[in-house]
């Protein structure tokens, strides 16, 4: 399991809050974000489900859980405010590396696999 003790307090504390439900209500914001989803996962070749948890502290933006067959990533739902899609996309990205490696902070598998997501997504947008 991942980041242990975080997920412990995310579902402790917050309520779950999945994009199919009823948040973010604007519905231009949801589908864009959806997009952005879609994208990594596919290119990521990473499936897992994406939860925006509302009133995560300030310091937590996103949590992996890999547990009883789930692949689970919580993402702070404050990284769905205007001008916070770089923080939003990096965040989904080293959480994703989470479910990809299945290893914590600061492992080399985890830094490995993050540093191999980097390389991939640069090539691609040199366009070679
Ligand atoms: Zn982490």
């Amino acid at each position: 399991m991942i980041d242990t003790q975080a997920v412990k307090k995310v579902k402790a504390k917050y309520i779950n809050m999945n994009l199919a439900g009823p948040y973010p209500p604007d519905w231009g914001v949801r589908e864009a974000v959806r997009e952005e989803i879609r994208w990594l996962q596919d290119e990521l070749a990473t499936p897992c489900e994406v939860i925006f948890v509302g009133n995560m502290d300030a310091v937590t933006m996103g949590v992996a859980e890999i547990k009883q067959g789930r692949r689970d990533v919580f993402i702070n739902d404050k990284l769905l405010e205007p001008g916070k899609r770089t923080a939003r996309i990096m965040t989904l990205c080293h959480e994703i590396a989470h479910i990809s490696s299945e290893q914590g902070d600061a492992t080399l598998d985890f830094e490995d696999t993050l540093g191999d997501m980097l390389g991939k997504m640069a090539e691609k947008a040199m366009g070679r």
